[in-house]
């Protein structure tokens, strides 16, 4: 797989993936043969390499750095009505199984002093869906890292999403979606700011 080393470089310049120590594309090729095919055969030969650079992009978000994605864009501000993005798509793959999760995400935060920029908050989304993941805990570090950035009254975020775990495999139930949800502080203590919430995100039958 000498091959290998020139596409690597491009995805990654920076890291070990430059070497063909890092790359993990020699892992794929055994795969393939562990999975009874053949990897020497027209279709599968660059496919390891393919693999690799698609694994590398899945995975992304660990290198990702909230203070660049921010890039201060924090703004000083009497608004305090909330402030919701919704149906913000996301794609992820569950931790289980290392397989596709993907669906949308329900932004709110009550402003204390702050505003974020609204584009951040698909950026966040993606820093953290860009790993190996639960769907639990994508919801809870998306509220959080909104919480410690913008420290708002309170954040809820909503994660409505179908996972291809479920999907093609065991209970393979196609159309069985799963819900959840992080509600921090003004959000977790009054009814009446959920319900808020709720009625923006239901405003229109959200697909998933
Ligand atoms: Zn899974």
């Amino acid at each position: 797989m000498k091959s290998n080393k020139a596409v690597i470089k491009v995805m990654k310049p920076k890291t070990e993936a430059k070497t063909a120590e890092g790359s993990i594309a020699p892992l794929i090729t055994e795969l393939l043969a562990k999975l009874g095919e053949d990897p020497t055969r027209d279709g599968l030969v660059r496919t390891p390499v393919r693999v690799d650079k698609a694994l590398r992009f899945l995975t992304s978000g660990y290198e990702g750095n909230i203070d660049k994605i921010l890039n201060g864009a924090l703004y000083d501000v009497k608004y305090d009505e909330m402030v919701v993005v919704k149906d913000i798509e996301f794609f992820s793959m569950c931790e289980h199984h290392m397989l596709p999760f993907f669906g949308k995400m329900h932004v709110a935060y009550l402003p204390q002093k702050k505003v974020i920029g609204l584009s951040k908050i698909p950026r966040i989304v993606d820093m953290f869906a860009r790993r190996l993941q639960i769907q639990e805990r994508l919801t809870q570090e998306v509220a959080e890292t909104i919480r410690d950035v913008v420290q708002p009254l309170g954040v809820g975020v909503i994660c409505e999403a179908r996972h291809f775990c479920m999907m093609m495999r065991g209970v393979e139930k196609q159309h069985s979606g799963a819900m959840t949800s992080a509600m921090l502080g003004a959000f977790r203590d009054r009814k009446e700011t959920r319900d808020e919430f709720m009625a923006l995100v239901n405003h229109r039958g959200n697909g998933y």
